[in-house]
């Protein structure tokens, strides 16, 4: 078993169990499905051992997951040493092959704890260099215990097979065994996040977080499936009779007491905290409940999936952490732990006191609705290639089916917009990410991916557990712009909406985005930190990206965009490049080193290692700019193009163009790529990936608008011009030449005062965003969000203005109303089913809502929306139905943005 993250996952056994309804004291309450032949194997060989080697291998000591290998730096979360029955006394390293117990790293120091039962225990350890407490026998203690909680598994399997005693006499063997030491076992766990030390704590509740007595890490995983499961099978056995005749005890009645009760009543000390392990928790809790007849746990079980599921989710199904791994780890936990509840009644007469509710013949699936929006919220995050986009902790690898048909999707409520064109050879797909910090996250504001040629060709790195996991947290490791050298704020609960949507346009000939995240979700200095992405369709290629950044605040600029994260690629740039011999950090400055997962983003300069803490007044620097290296700086500027290309053949190039303020200096780099480092600490430096970085520097108040192209191509780049667009002194848009096509992309930093005239082209617009595309020279397809105007010489398109309003009435939540009572600035006129309607709130936040019909009725404007608000107005205060479950004063206010699209072919 070598499991480090996901370590509770693991231990859900993979069968599939089948809970049939309850029959008062019936077992198998799960009863197995079929039985593989690997159960029966295993079991098998777990009967070379004698009952009493079962017996001395089952301690009453704690054990220890997380002791790290002393003789080397590999790996990461103490993932090195492993354990198995071929050698039960002995722990190797999988990656220096150091054996222990070891003469070079003797266990010459002794703990003593005192246990729950009034012991004295004996802890031998190596202490090591950096403090770290290498008990190297409490790690092999851990392996043996959780290796024959398993083999009560296996063999309770292997018994409902084959009927053959032999195997449920081993089982009931071990249970016997556990339910002997589980009392006496020391309550013990991890010291913390980053150093992750074996820690002991004391023997009365409340106990840390990161405790537990049967394993080390999280209480959440105590109850033990494995054996909870091998009673429920094995209860009818009569070897639970042959052994309490042998030694004197009800045996059956002391697993259910010492152990399984004891797991459970252990895990009840703990305060009902939500988090992405609740739903593993309350699984354990329901099924010990029904095997044990407890009806108290499996109402404790229900109520924390429903707490799960109704307070930490977000309005569009997202969990709140917003990462794709947790959100699948919590959301499929859930549906699990609800599959085990299933058809559950509650004894005759019995209701739960702290609710007075009774459940019979409980059925989730019609009770709890919104687990069916959760199960597919994520989905869209998925390339065509079903990878998904690494966003905050997410593990590179995590796969789903990917959609069939493209669709631009805006999880609102988490931050995230998907912008996707085309399939098969000319799928393309950009995504941008404003979301809060809730768990979990990076510092990503306005992070962008772009995905073409079947291929993520702009990265996210995601999640890792090795020393760099500061690095790949932080705004340096995102393509977003660092503002003065500073970490970017990860915001907070208190931010519960992390930016403002500008725009959002989805139309044939462009899908488009714009968010400003101004303020504390990005850097405190800064008016204006906004981003407009637009994915602009190609006849005959995957759509290219145009990218507007605008940053008002700080003295220094620095625009970042990096490549590939799953191959090896090489940057160059179409200018002369001057070698430097230092990092990001500058000249003089060195990186601080990691020495775990954690770590400080500013660290003094001198400073031993990145997780010491600064001292006042202590110079600092940004250290994850220490990793980024092999600078090359460009000289005699004038257009400047990066070219990023795979090392690999046959696989496609991307320019990526940077037009920047003509005091901008531009440079290409490299930095670490993590995502193929396979986890391991000591090859984090030999996976890396190149950037670009663009730098302006400035007093105080500096204003910057980096407007970049990301253009993929297999063969010939075919790309004529790229150039900006200027108003009035103003940069409002970019120009792309290709072939016989110029398209014009409007984007100024904010809907113009004045419409923007573009005399060159004839061109003129009220838009907030505009694109047009001119084919030898004649417009053949044009789009406008936000605007009533969009000509271009003799070719008009036209629309009736956006409208705006206040919401004065609406029911919300999932069982809520669709109707919403609005008033608006004048007569809002027609608008088609599926309008989006923007909601600002009060506080800041934001909702989405789409339309289905208006109804106007005298003074009174009906909007009848798709699904019932995540918010109710009633009064003077808007209640808010999901994560951030809060109400704040006053009433919302909503905008329908106007829209026109033409292309050739349609009339004009
Ligand atoms: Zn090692
Ligand atoms: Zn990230």
């Amino acid at each position: 078993m070598k499991c480090a993250l996901h370590s509770l996952i693991c231990l859900i056994p993979a069968l599939t169990l089948v809970a049939i309804p309850a029959r008062g004291q019936s077992h198998p309450v799960y009863e197995p499905g079929d039985v593989s032949d690997t159960y029966v194997k295993q079991a098998e060989e777990c009967l070379a051992f004698t009952e009493q080697q079962v017996r001395n291998m089952i301690t009453e000591k704690a054990g220890f997951l997380e002791i790290k290998c002393a003789n080397c730096t590999a790996g990461s979360q103490g993932g090195q040493l492993e354990w198995s029955t071929d050698a039960p006394d002995r722990l190797t390293c999988a990656y220096c092959g150091h054996v222990y117990p070891s003469e070079k790293y003797p266990m010459d120091r002794v703990y003593e704890h005192l246990s729950p039962t009034g012991q004295i225990q004996s802890y031998p350890y190596y202490d090591g260099p950096d403090g770290f407490h290498h008990f190297f026998q409490a790690k092999i203690d851990y392996h043996a215990r959780y290796y024959w909680a398993n083999m009560a598994y296996n063999c309770a399997l292997a018994w409902w097979k084959t009927q053959d005693a032999k195997y449920a006499r081993r089982a009931v063997v071990i249970l016997h065994r556990m339910a002997e030491i589980y009392p006496g076992l020391p309550i013990h766990g991890l010291s913390d996040y980053s150093f992750r030390g074996p820690m002991w704590a004391g023997n009365e509740p409340p106990f840390p977080y990161l405790s537990q007595k049967l394993g080390s890490t999280w209480f959440y995983g105590e109850i033990d499936v494995d054996m909870l499961q091998a009673y429920d099978i094995l209860y009818d056995s009569e070897e639970f009779t042959r052994l309490s005749a042998e030694t004197n005890v009800d045996v059956r009645e002391l697993v259910k007491t010492d152990l399984i009760e004891a797991m459970a009543d252990f895990t009840l000390t703990f305060e009902r905290h939500i988090s992405n392990m609740t739903p593993s928790w309350a699984r354990r809790l329901i099924s010990a409940g029904r095997i044990v007849d407890r009806p108290d746990y499996v109402h404790e079980g229900v109520n924390i999936l429903r707490r799960t599921l109704n307070e930490m989710f977000l309005a569009d199904g997202v969990w709140s952490e917003a990462a794709v791994s947790y959100h699948r780890q919590t959301a499929n936990g859930i549906r699990s732990a609800f599959t085990s509840a299933h058809g559950y009644s509650d004894p005759p007469g019995y209701t739960w006191p702290p609710t007075g509710e009774r459940l019979d013949d409980y059925d989730p699936s019609t009770s709890e609705l919104f687990l069916q929006k959760v199960l597919t919220a994520m989905n869209p995050l998925a390339y065509p290639d079903g990878f998904y986009a690494c966003v905050h902790d997410t593990w590179a690898g995590d796969r789903t089916t990917p959609s069939t048909q493209p669709k631009s999707v805006l999880l609102w409520s988490m931050g995230h917009a998907v912008l996707e064109s085309e399939t098969g050879p000319l799928a393309a797909e950009a995504q941008l990410h404003f979301s809060g910090s809730h768990g979990h996250a990076h510092q990503d504001p306005l992070n962008i991916t772009y995905w073409a040629y079947g291929h993520e060709l702009v990265s996210d790195l995601g999640y890792t557990h090795t020393k760099y996991r500061r690095y790949t947290a932080s705004a340096a490791a995102h393509n977003l712009v660092v503002v003065d050298e500073t970490p970017a704020s990860y915001g907070s609960r208190e931010v519960p909406w992390a930016g403002t949507l500008r725009t959002w346009h989805t139309g044939q000939l462009c899908q488009a985005v714009c968010v400003d995240m101004a303020g504390p979700p990005s850097y405190e200095a800064c008016s204006t930190y906004q981003r407009s992405t637009v994915l602009v369709n190609r006849p005959d290629a995957p759509a290219y990206v145009v990218d507007f950044f605008d940053v008002h605040g700080g003295s220094q600029h620095d625009w970042l965009m990096r490549g590939s994260a799953d191959h090896d690629q090489t940057a160059d740039a179409n200018v002369p490049l001057q070698p430097l011999e230092y990092s990001l950090l500058g000249p003089g400055r060195k990186l601080v080193p990691y020495i775990n997962e954690g770590g400080f983003d500013l660290v003094a300069e001198d400073a031993a290692n990145a997780s010491e803490k600064p001292g006042e007044g202590a110079r600092l620097q940004f250290n994850p700019y220490g990793l980024i290296k092999d600078l090359r700086k460009a000289v005699d500027l004038e257009h400047f193009v990066a070219t990023f290309a795979y090392v690999e053949p046959d696989k496609p190039e991307m320019e990526l163009h940077v037009l920047s303020a003509a005091d901008s200096e531009y440079y290409l780099a490299t930095a670490p790529s993590i995502k193929r480092c396979n986890r391991d600490s000591d090859r984090v430096d030999q996976v890396r990936q190149p950037l670009v970085i663009v730098r302006r520097r400035g007093e105080e108040g500096l204003q910057s608008r980096f407007t970049a192209l990301l253009w993929p191509y297999e063969q010939e780049a075919g790309l004529g011009a790229f150039s900006t667009l200027t108003c009035a002194g103003e940069l409002v848009g970019a120009q792309v030449v290709f072939g016989d096509y110029t398209d014009l992309i409007i984007a100024p930093l904010q809907k113009p005062m004045q419409p923007i005239a573009l005399d060159q082209f004839g061109l003129l617009t009220d838009a907030a965003f505009a694109i047009v595309r001119l084919q030898q020279g004649r417009p053949i397809a044009a789009e406008m969000h936000d605007g009533t105007l969009l000509q271009l010489g003799d070719f008009v398109l036209e629309t009736a203005p956006s409208v705006t309003g206040d919401i004065a009435q609406a029911s919300g939540s999932l069982e809520g109303s669709t109707a919403v009572r609005v008033s608006t600035d004048r007569d809002p006129g027609d608008w088609p089913a599926g309008t989006p309607i923007h909601v600002t709130h009060a506080d800041g936040a934001y909702s989405l809502m789409y339309l289905d019909r208006l109804e106007t009725d005298g003074d009174v404007i009906t909007m009848h929306v798709s699904e019932p608000p995540d918010f109710s107005v009633d009064g003077d205060e808007t209640h808010f139905h999901f994560y951030p479950i809060r109400t704040a004063p006053g009433h919302p206010s909503f905008t329908m943005y106007s829209t026109a699209s033409w292309s050739k072919g349609e009339g004009n």
